[in-house]
């Protein structure tokens, strides 16, 4: 069933065609009755796809998976993963299916997905379905990662069902249409690997490549170009996480992108107070994926990844080994060099010396030790640097260590301008994330688009938005996310 609109819309299919063992033709549930929640119109325009059209019963029935155009062949994905440290070797697209990839506006291919498009032969013992609020905080948040300027998936829509689904209570369900690069994944090539199809995970490879790092198509050792590209690309994804205070809170192998975008933002927040041991996630009950662990996390991801790559690395294990023992030690060097830069802008561009590397491990120790607002210090820091130290200082129940600490920091003369540039005024704060969730859920999307809104534009102030300024009240208490299935 096409329109004309439909028709315009072009699906390819080459992860179907090129790496079948990976892929299992299969087709969206209809939903009840069907809603459209929100559109990314601005996503939407990079596709060149008509929002008009996308807006009409045969347009949701595109962003579902039920209208979908003639030549398109959606698949579930098949992907192994580490869950909590656990190898899994059949996870697979539960309640996901890749329509397809679209050429952008740049002529880069992207992935057309749903995510709670009903069972598939991946489901293991879910439902296949998934909740409004859930969907929406996946789009709330990759916006808002977008808009900081931080490799994200986007959500292109999300779409009532007018099916019930069960959680801990009964839920109006969704389907998020979600565009990525690509959702190659760690688990994807670790499944390769434990099928011991040695050719197919050549195959993978290649593809890639031709994905995501065609620069490198013509190197003789692909595996291993690959290997570096990936770490590389992790590295510095992770080192703008830690800078902006992000938490993913499920790192499973199966959720880490070879394209280094982040995906899957289930149990994830921003960090109110500065902690390390920060952990929102109900079933993190050991801290593996705390916010101070991520880049620790990263690199053990990576080391899976390696190990998948292992028979294309080189011709014996020993030497092959090597060689992935080489591309890892990059990883850290690499995640240093870009959470210090970073660091370095967030402060106004001191110098990167020893005396800013000192400054920055006193400003750790201050703000964990007086449970500082993480965004609000660096941005109240820049009104110091203009001349007005109290936005800073009001933070601090004590203001004597941050005294001392700003004056020694002011010696370096940084830029408040470059700090604004940098440093978010508004953030997906935790409190305003549950409130429009819970008016959505509601049938309240007023306060879902002013707060997507604000976060669109991260770094400029503008009046009448304190209220998206400011740390959670007292009363919102610690917070927990549920795993967002
Ligand atoms: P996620 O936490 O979304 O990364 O999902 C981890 C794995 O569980 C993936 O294989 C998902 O497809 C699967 N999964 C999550 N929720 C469901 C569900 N409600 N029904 C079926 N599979 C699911
Ligand atoms: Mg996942």
């Amino acid at each position: 069933m096409t329109s004309t609109a439909a028709a315009e819309i072009t699906l390819s299919h080459r992860f179907a065609d090129e790496l079948p063992e990976l892929a299992v033709d299969w087709q969206a549930v209809e939903p009840p009755a069907p809603q459209l929640l929100v559109l990314n119109d601005a996503l939407a325009a990079d596709f060149g796809l008509d929002t008009a059209y996308l807006r009409t019963p045969e347009g949701v029935g595109l962003l579902t998976g039920t209208a979908v155009p003639d030549g398109a062949r959606p698949v579930a994905q098949a992907y192994a993963g580490h869950q909590f440290g656990a190898f899994n070797p059949r996870l697979g697209d539960g309640r996901a299916l890749l329509l397809g990839e679209v050429t952008d506006r740049e002529g880069v291919l992207r992935d057309l997905h749903l995510k709670g498009s009903g069972p598939t032969p991946f489901s293991r013992g879910g439902d296949g379905f998934a909740a409004v609020g859930p969907m929406l905080r996946e789009y709330i948040v990759g916006e808002a990662m977008h808009a900081l300027g931080i490799p994200s998936t986007r959500a292109l829509a999300v779409v009532a069902t007018g099916r019930t689904v069960l959680r801990e209570s009964a839920l109006p369900g969704a389907v998020l249409t979600r565009v990525a690069s690509s959702h190659l994944r760690v688990g994807t090539f670790v499944l390769a690997r434990a099928m011991g199809d040695v050719p197919l995970l050549g195959r993978l490879v290649d593809h890639a490549i031709a994905r995501h790092y065609p620069h490198l198509g013509g190197t003789e050792n692909r595996a291993l170009a690959l290997l570096d590209a990936v770490i590389d690309a992790q590295a510095r994804l992770i080192a703008r996480w830690m800078l902006v205070g992000f938490v993913h809170g499920v790192m499973n192998t199966d959720n880490m992108t070879i394209s280094g975008e982040t995906i899957d933002y289930g149990p994830c927040a921003f960090l109110d107070t500065f902690d390390v041991g920060a952990v929102f996630s109900s079933i993190d009950q050991q801290g593996r994926y705390a916010y101070g662990a991520q880049p620790a996390i990263g690199e053990w991801n990576l080391a899976r990844f390696a190990e998948a790559l292992l028979p294309l690395l080189a011709e014996d294990t020993d030497a092959a080994v090597a060689a992935a023992q080489q591309s890892l030690a990059a990883y850290r060097e690499t995640y240093n060099a870009a959470w210090a830069e970073g660091m370095h802008a967030k402060l106004g561009g001191t110098p990167n010396d020893e005396r800013t590397a000192a400054l920055v491990n006193d400003m750790f120790d201050m703000l964990a030790m007086a449970r500082v607002d993480y965004t609000s210090f660096f941005r109240r820091l820049a009104s110091a640097a203009r001349g007005d130290r109290e936005p800073a200082r009001a933070l601090f129940a004590d203001p004597a260590p941050v005294d001392l600490w700003v004056e020694r920091w002011l010696a370096l003369a940084p830029d408040p301008d470059l700090m604004d540039r940098v440093n978010p005024l508004y953030i997906p704060r935790n409190h305003l994330v549950e409130e429009a969730l819970a008016a959505a859920t509601e049938g309240d999307l007023v306060p879902l688009g002013e707060l997507v809104g604000v976060i669109r534009d991260p770094f400029t102030a503008r009046p009448g938005l304190t209220r998206y300024e400011q740390p959670a009240p007292e009363a919102f208490g610690p917070y927990v996310t549920y795993c967002g299935t």
